[in-house]
């Protein structure tokens, strides 16, 4: 559902409420943070039925990066990765100083063919 959307994978930092270690990722297009730890099926449920959203955690790419996908009803009717919830603290943007800015310099055509 979402593989046309940006997903970013996952950072580890401190919450900046309650400073406990949390994850930031971007998954179909949303930031998401979650808490580091996965859980079982029964905390799972618990905490989708206290409003919070529960994510795959998926490895991909070379170097292996850790990515999260939305548990969507598709995906919640089989455990296949380690699952994680939503972090419970309401959690600000992030400071001007943690965003990563990406600058593309353009590509430099010679005027004339090598070849
Ligand atoms: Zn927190």
């Amino acid at each position: 559902m979402t593989e046309h959307l940006i997903n970013r994978p996952a950072a580890i930092r401190a919450c900046p409420t309650c400073t406990h270690p949390i994850l930031r990722a971007t998954t179909g297009g949303i930031d998401v943070t979650t808490d580091p730890a996965p859980v079982s099926i029964t905390e799972e449920i618990t905490q989708l039925l206290s409003g919070h959203r529960s994510y795959d955690v998926l490895t991909w790419g070379l170097p292996q990066r850790i990515f999260l996908e939305w548990r969507d009803p598709d995906r919640i009717r089989t455990r296949k990765y380690p699952v994680v919830t939503t972090h419970g603290c309401r959690v600000t943007p992030p400071a001007a100083g943690e965003t990563e800015l990406v600058i593309r310099t353009p590509v430099h055509y010679p005027e004339i063919p090598l070849f």
